[in-house]
């Protein structure tokens, strides 16, 4: 069985981590947080000291990262990981970062013979401990080919959205479509409830006609109208509202590139600023739903 270097192990990255544990590959497991490391040697995988460390005599590496700059840094530069690895090595580089970033990381690697991947996914932390996630992935579709066992033992659907930087460009369509969905949502039930709607009654009704979506089906943002949402739970777990902002902002830096008109992703980003600076970042992105209520 192959080895894998995981590198990253927060909320995604460690159960990540643990379902490539089940499936059977040696793990060699590296993060700035000792305990994370920890927690999973307790389980199987080899600790290692340095992300170089883990990466010695691997045959793929993961990293599962907060944003671009943790990865350029890791990654890039003289004394950075491409430079410790040996050609042929497989890197699936699994955070959502900018797609610019994403293409700078991809030609070093090519340049040092290094097959790499961006392969940002969707499901958040209930998909990744489940191993349903979706990867939306960058990159050749050979290289992908003989990835696909690693990414099969995380995930449930496996997309080749095209070249370098594809699968960040698809995660940032996506999550700017989810962002101004939530918020239409929530303006729309504020406004039904504030005219005299029962919020249950109005989430049924625009459920099953045509103002239904995903967070009318799974996520509703108003408080009570579904019990496992994070809405009824004070707005905890889920998806964070400052990571959301970050999508966001990924997808204006995009747009910015080519020129490209994003008005509703624009005024989204500003909307979830504002929360940010309400000190509700840490909360789920639902939360959005308090903007429209007292
Ligand atoms: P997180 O902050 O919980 O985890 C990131 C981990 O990386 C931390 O444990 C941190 O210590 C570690 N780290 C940072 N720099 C490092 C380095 N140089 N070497 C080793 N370890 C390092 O973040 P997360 O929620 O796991 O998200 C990871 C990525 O996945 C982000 O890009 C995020 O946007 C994306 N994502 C998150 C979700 C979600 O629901 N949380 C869903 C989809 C995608």
């Amino acid at each position: 069985m192959q080895t894998i270097a995981f590198i990253g192990l927060g909320h995604m990255g460690l159960p990540m981590a643990r379902n490539l544990l089940k499936a059977g590959f040696n793990l060699k497991v590296f993060d700035l947080v000792q305990a994370s490391v920890d927690e999973l040697a307790k389980e199987g995988a080899q600790a290692a000291s340095s992300a170089a460390d883990a990466a010695l005599g691997a045959d793929s590496v993961v990293t599962m990262l907060p944003a671009s700059r943790h990865v350029e840094g890791l990654y890039l530069g003289d004394s950075g990981l491409l430079s410790a690895l040996k050609p042929g090595t497989l890197v699936l580089e699994c955070s959502t970062i900018a797609p610019e970033s994403a293409r700078k990381v991809h030609k070093a690697a090519a340049e040092r013979g290094i097959e790499l991947l961006d392969a940002p996914v969707s499901g958040g932390t209930a998909g990744a401990a489940a191993g349903t996630l979706t990867f939306m992935i960058g990159g050749e579709a050979a290289v992908l080919d003989k990835a696909r066992p690693v990414f099969e033992a995380m995930g449930k659907n496996i997309f080749h959205a095209g070249p370098d930087g594809a699968g960040q460009v698809a995660k940032v369509c996506n999550n700017q479509v989810l962002a101004v969905q939530m918020i239409a949502t929530a303006e729309a039930m504020a406004l039904g409830v504030a005219n005299g709607l029962d919020p249950a009654v109005l989430a049924e009704i625009m459920r099953q006609s045509s103002g239904g979506n995903w967070t009318l089906e799974k996520y509703n943002p108003w408080p009570g109208v579904m019990e496992n949402a994070p809405a009824s739970k004070g707005y905890s777990g889920g998806f964070m509202a400052e990571l959301m902002a970050k999508d966001l902002g990924l997808a204006q830096e995009a747009a910015q590139v080519t020129a490209s008109s994003t008005p509703m992703g624009a005024l989204a980003l500003q909307l979830y600023r504002l929360l940010l600076k309400q000190g509700k970042g840490q909360k789920d992105f639902s939360v959005v739903q308090q903007l429209f209520v007292e």
